[in-house]
Formats: structure tokens, sequence, C-alpha cells
């Protein structure tokens, strides 16, 4: 085809891959739920080759997907399974660090750079690239860009959004947009990358970004605690806020279903506390200096909160080794519930005063559909984030009549329990293809049709990333 022969004269022939057993990990998600065809995977090594086949792929009307590191979880990052192929663009040769400033707390790196190798040379110069996630050692930069990324660091750091100073990009035309600013303070007019963040490439080709840096925090104290209930748990969180403030840099709670998964699943995996407690919550306090304070602090509001009957048990790390191994526990249920069976995962936030509710109510919903369904969490407590997971054993699942619809019908029972809290169905994984219809519903008129002006204002073939997103259906005139 002319397309990719023009591409290969581009980049080279090893960057233009188009046999099936080459294309096969950029086609299928990684947890082999979604899947589609794509014309070639092209691995472009600078902006100006982006920019070239952005130009080349527009001019021949064939849809552009852009890939970080293939671990999206609603579908993202592969070509939709009924659209027509895309030119997927894997950013994976594009990883270079192009720059660290750390009088000025910054970093220059381009799209590709694995989130992990990021957060390492900044600790080598004595900084913080404060985004942590599960998938850290292979979602890139661009991605977490293009996803808004939240993770575990939100409460104290923000999520992705907040750590970006300034972006290049690569937009529909083929033009590049060298937003690589610098700076804490620039009121010149709109700020233009928070367009793209978030945008999950449907705006154009995020090439490189500024990224904040914080200074690196040399003293921890990590503890495991068992509430008895999330009310509790949401009590605790207020006392850790009012004693340590800033220093509060980790509230995540699971419940005791999903911390048996992970033992049962993920090899070497320990339960910092017995899984016969329901409620878990893992606290992080950091700071620059004075681990035996941290120690202290964490130590007089476990006291406290055992005294007023907001922990039933509690373990406090002693070691590096265990903090690690702490840690190890609550990345690993994405792994663990990939094994154990198929789990419905939302992405709901709410006002963090109502995770309670939220948890009871959602609950109710879900059983009222299919009573007695499991149903196991992972919250990002400290920010309202609840990954909400009805979960199917394999066996069940398959025998299932209709299981797309059932998992459709069921997520949003969850996600309107979600909405009526005030809360949102995706806070931090975005929406992929699995969600437009979500966006449709919840979302106000007013912003999807903004949200389409502008689509169509930078994308008027709409081919880059198209039915994700948005919703198909055109929204009503304003
Ligand atoms: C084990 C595990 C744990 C996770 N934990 C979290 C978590 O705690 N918090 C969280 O937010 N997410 C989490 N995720 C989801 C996922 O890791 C994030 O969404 C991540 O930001 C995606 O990065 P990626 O490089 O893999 O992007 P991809 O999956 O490759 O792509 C995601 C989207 O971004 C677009 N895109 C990718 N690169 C670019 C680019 N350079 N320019 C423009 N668009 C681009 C793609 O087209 C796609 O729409 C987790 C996933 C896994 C597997």
């Amino acid at each position: 085809m002319q397309l990719i022969d023009q591409l290969r004269a581009m980049l080279g022939a090893d960057a233009v891959l188009t046999e099936a057993s080459d294309l096969a990990g950029h086609t299928e998600d990684w947890r082999g739920r979604y899947r589609g065809e794509a014309l070639c995977v092209v691995q472009p090594s600078s902006t100006e080759q982006v920019a070239g086949v952005v130009r080349a792929a527009v001019a021949a009307g064939v849809p552009v997907l852009p890939q970080g590191g293939n671990t999206s979880l609603c579908g993202g990052a592969v070509p939709e399974a009924a659209g027509p192929p895309p030119v997927i663009v894997s950013m994976a040769r594009m990883r270079r660090i192009r720059s660290l400033d750390a009088a000025n707390n910054s970093m220059e790196v381009e799209a590709g750079c694995v989130l992990a190798t990021i957060q390492q040379a900044a600790m080598d110069a004595g900084r913080l690239y404060a985004v942590s996630l599960g998938a850290e050692g292979s979602c890139q930069i661009g991605g977490n860009i293009a996803t808004n990324a939240g993770g575990t660091g939100v409460l104290r750091y923000g999520n992705t959004r907040d750590n970006i100073l300034g972006l290049e990009v690569v937009l529909p035309d083929g033009d590049i947009w060298n937003g690589l600013y610098r700076l804490r303070k620039n009121n010149t007019g709109l700020d233009l990358k928070h367009l793209f963040i978030g945008a999950e490439g449907t705006l154009g080709i995020v090439t490189a970004a500024t990224l904040k840096l914080h200074p690196l925090p040399t003293a921890h104290a990590v503890a495991w605690m068992a509430p008895p209930s999330p009310a509790a748990a949401l009590e605790m969180l207020g006392l850790l806020q009012a004693a340590c403030g800033a220093q509060l840099s980790a509230y995540e709670m699971i419940d005791a279903g999903q911390l048996q998964i992970v033992l049962d699943h993920v090899p070497g995996r320990r339960a910092p506390l017995p899984p016969t407690h329901k409620w878990h919550v893992l606290v992080e306090l950091s700071d620059t200096r004075g681990e035996q304070e941290l120690t202290d602090a964490m130590q007089a509001v476990l006291q406290q909160g055992a005294e007023r009957g907001l922990v039933d048990d509690a373990v406090l790390a002693s070691s590096g080794a265990q903090r690690a191994a702490m840690w190890e526990v609550r990345h690993s249920v994405s792994e663990g519930n990939k094994k154990a069976g198929v789990g419905l995962t939302t992405d709901t936030a709410v006002p963090v005063s109502a995770v309670p509710e939220f948890i009871e109510r959602a609950t109710a919903a879900v059983h009222a559909i299919v009573p007695g369904l499991p149903i196991i969490l992972v919250a990002h407590l400290g920010d309202g984030n609840v990954h909400f997971i009805p979960f199917y054993s394999h066996a069940e699942w398959e025998a299932l009549p209709d299981r797309e619809a059932m998992g459709l019908r069921i997520k949003h029972a969850v996600n309107e329990v979600g909405h009526a809290l005030g809360g949102t169905f995706s806070a931090e994984h975005g929406i992929g293809q699995t969600l437009t219809s979500e966006m449709a519903q919840f979302k106000p008129p007013v912003e999807l049709a903004l949200m389409h002006g502008i689509k169509q204002l930078l994308d008027p073939g709409n081919l880059f990333n198209p039915h994700r997103l948005l919703p198909p259906a055109t929204p009503p005139a304003r």
C-alpha cells in the first residue's frame, strides 16, 4: 500500500511493522479484553518524524492511534474491533530525558519515557516526580498525560495534570506546538496544555513534556491498619490530616476480598494483617527529614484511633524492606485480579465524605441485579476514588448468556450511584472505548457540545482516536 511505502521511506523499514506477529502486542490490551486490526505500527524516533507520519496518514484518510505502554484499563490504546484499521503510532523509541533543571525543579522528557525511568532520574538528582501507579514499570509519560493518570500520590501532589508545566504536541494537521514552558507562572491567555491532558490522543500526539519536580522525601513512616469500617477509615484520615498535614502522602484502602486475591494469586506477597479483618488501609507519611518524628506521629495517631475504636489492629513498617513489601501488596491488585477472574472494574470518585455511603449503596445496587455477587474493592480513599469491582470467576463469567450486556448493566448501576452522590464514573482511567455511552448519559450537554466543538476545530476529519472519549451521537445544539 502506498501509505506504508511512504512511511517506510520516511522512518526506515525497521520502524514500520506490518507482520501479524509484530502487531500482536499492539492490537490487544494487556488483559486480553479488547482487540482490533491495525494497518501498521510505526515507531518514530523524533518529533519531526511523528509530524511526518501524521501528515501522511491524514492525507490518506487513515485513522491515527497514539500508543504508549498499552496499559489502559478501558481499551484506550488498541484499535476498535469494528473500525477501519489505524496507523498505530508507538512512542517507544522516543524515550530520551532531554534535560533536568534541579534548581527549577523541572525536567523535560520525551513522551515514550517509561514512568519508572522518570522517577529514577528525578531521584538520582535528589528530586521527586510524584505520580506513581501500579503500571509504572511499563506505562509511559505520554500515556499518563493523555489519560491524566492519578495513582497513589494524588492526595499530596495532585494527579498528572498538576505535575505538568509544559507540552510539545503534534497537532492533527501535522503542525508542532512547542509549549515546553518551564514556568510556575504564565498568565498569557488560555493555558492550552490542559486541552491535551486527559484528551486520550483525540486532539494530537504528545511528543514531549516538561514535568514538575518536588524535593525528594528521605524520611518515611508506613503503616498498615485495619479499621472496622470505611466510615472509621475516613475518621482516621481526618485525624492523620490534622496531626500530620502535608506529610500525609498516601491513604489507600482495600477490602479483605481484594487482599485475599493478591495473596492467592501473586507469588511472594504476604498480608501485613490477616484478611480476617474486613477493611485494610495503607498509610504513608513522608518528609525531607525527621524519620523518628514521623514514626512518633504515626504511632500517636494510631494510638488515638485505637482508643476511639477506629482501628482494630495496625502494624508499622520497621525497615525499608517492610515498607516496600506493604506497597507491593497494594501494587499487585491488578495482577491478582487478572489471574483470579473477571473484575468489572469501576473508577468512581465521589466527595471523600460520601465514600462510605457510596460503598453501601453501590453494593445494594449490584446485588439488586445479581444477588450475592462477590464484590472487591480498592480505593485511593484520600482522593474519594473507589475502584468498586463486582467479581466473577472465569467459569461463572463464561457461563453468562450475554456477558457484555450484563457487564455494562452492572457497571452502569454503580455509576448511577456515584452520579447521585455528586461523583464521576471516571476518576483516573479515562473513557477509552468502554465509557463513551456513560459520557452521553452523565456529562452535561453543554460540556459535551464544547468538547465536540474543540474536536471539530483541531481534527475536522475525525481521524485521531475516533470513537474514543466522545459519544458518537451529535449532542443537541447549544
Ligand atoms: C497494573 C495497573 C495499575 C494501574 N493503576 C493505575 C492507577 O493507579 N491510576 C491510573 O490513573 N491508572 C492506572 N492504570 C491505568 C494506566 O496505567 C494509565 O491509564 C496510564 O496512564 C496509561 O499509560 P500508557 O502509556 O500505558 O498509555 P496507553 O495505554 O498506551 O494509552 C492510553 C491512552 O492514551 C493515548 N496515548 C498514549 N500515548 C499518547 C501520546 N504520546 N500522545 C497522545 N495520546 C497518547 C492512547 O491513544 C490511549 O487513548 C493502571 C494500569 C495497570 C495495568
